[in-house]
């Protein structure tokens, strides 16, 4: 067979333990056989970060915004312990915050599903996506205590000296006050990312607050998605055939229990961290959920939802045997490798990746797993394969399809 050809490259970023080795695995296994790969290679290993003062990290960054899309391996956030393992100049930030900062982007998470493996809800036919706005509110507030009898205002104080004041709380006895904020420019951004993805993947869009309780904040919300739907993605919805449904939280929550799945649920700050871990519990595993950030420009990254399996790197370091699921590192690939073919209109390599995710999970459906999902598949006839035997097994069974 001959490979197939890649005219635009896709930004690859490399990464840290475990699923740096899986990286290199799936690249010599499942994608330089069968493509001749065209990537702008980028190490963001927290070794060469360090090195490069983390400019590596900015250029990766800079390069997604010019190519359009990119493939990114889990990377070491940096704490105290790494400081002294890794022996750093400094704490470095989190690549994962750099990147989105610079893309402004919106990180949608998709569970990827196997038929043995089946969700806690039992109508969930279909993954439930969440796409979680990533700035301000909880997340940027101030806090105070207070201590006995007080008063607490909100004054707003414009350029040219107006003051507004909104009474908070007379307090006559101790308490707790906060001051949350978000930017319009961020919320749209947000919308903007959340319709256009809606319509890449062709699945009705939900967003929630509490409007009726939060008139002014909550209620700017709904307002900036509204407006952003009827004026620019409305025609484009019902040409695509989707919904965009507003409702409030706590309805879309008692929703979401009945629905079928098989929809974009985007979600205030908390919400989307809430969630997210609910959705991601009840359809199974953290091993088999992807990532991607898009940006309201249309830039996308794909990445794996979960960190770099230190527990288990240090095992392979030992010698010792692991099991890592390679799944969503390979569906980040495979997201990278479409969105690719899409944008340059080359269906080879759109059919190579759907095909790919197919015999990756073709090869679980078959019982061929590991440790991770053999512990929660129902299967009659389960065999339990370290790291590098799945990705071999997944190679046979794509040979198979090829
Ligand atoms: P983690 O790497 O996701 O691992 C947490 C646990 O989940 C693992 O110990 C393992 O459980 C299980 N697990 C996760 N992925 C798995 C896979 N592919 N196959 C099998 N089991 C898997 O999170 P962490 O231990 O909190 O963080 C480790 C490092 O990753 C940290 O340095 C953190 O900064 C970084 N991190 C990076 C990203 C990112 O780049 N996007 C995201 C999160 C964390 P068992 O031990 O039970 O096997
Ligand atoms: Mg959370």
């Amino acid at each position: 067979m001959e490979k197939i050809k890649m005219s635009n490259p896709i930004v690859e970023m490399d990464g840290d333990e475990m699923t740096r080795i899986v990286w290199g695995e799936i690249k010599k296994e499942l994608l330089n056989p069968f493509i001749e790969l065209n990537t702008e290679y980028y190490d963001l290993g927290l070794e060469h970060r360090n090195n490069t003062n983390d400019q590596v990290t900015v250029d990766a960054a800079e390069a997604i915004k010019k190519h359009k899309v990119g493939v990114k391996c889990a990377t070491i956030t940096p704490n105290g312990a790494r400081m002294k393992e890794y022996n750093l100049k400094e704490m470095w930030k989190s690549p994962n915050g750099t990147i989105r900062a610079i893309l402004d982007g919106t990180v949608f998470r998709m569970p990827i599903t196997v038929d043995c493996v089946k969700p806690y809800v039992r109508s969930w036919e279909s993954p439930i996506t969440i796409a979680r706005h990533a700035y301000g509110d909880i997340y940027k507030a101030v806090e105070m205590k207070v201590e006995g009898k007080s008063k607490c205002e909100l004054v707003l104080t414009t350029e040219n000296g107006e003051e507004k004041r909104e009474l908070i709380h007379n307090f006559s006895d101790d308490g707790v006050v906060m001051g949350m904020h978000n930017l319009n420019k961020s919320i749209e951004s947000f919308a903007r990312s959340c319709f256009s993805f809606a319509l890449d993947v062709k699945q009705d869009l939900w967003f929630a607050s509490k409007d009726t309780i939060s008139k002014k904040y909550d209620h700017t919300f709904k307002d900036v998605f509204q407006e952003l739907y009827d004026n620019e993605y409305k025609t484009k919805f019902e040409e695509a055939g989707i919904k965009y449904i507003y409702t409030l939280i706590d309805a879309a929550v008692a929703n979401i229990m009945k629905c079928k799945g098989g929809i974009i649920w985007a979600c205030k700050n908390y919400d989307g961290d809430v969630m997210s871990d609910m959705v991601a519990a009840a359809f199974g595993s953290i091993a088999m959920m992807s990532s991607v950030l898009v940006s309201p420009e249309g830039n996308y990254e794909f990445e794996a939802a979960h960190g770099t399996v230190q527990d288990q790197y240090y095992n392979h370091l030992k010698g010792e045997e692991t099991s890592t699921n390679s799944v969503a590192t390979i569906f980040a690939w495979t997201g990278a490798l479409r969105k690719r073919g899409e944008l340059d209109n080359n269906k080879d390599l759109v059919e190579f990746a759907n095909k790919l995710e197919k015999s990756s999970l073709k090869t679980i459906e078959d019982g061929v797993m590991t440790g991770d999902l053999a512990a929660l598949a129902q299967h009659d006839n389960i065999k339990r394969v370290n790291t590098f035997e799945f990705i071999k097994a997944t190679r046979k069974t794509l040979e198979a399809m090829l």
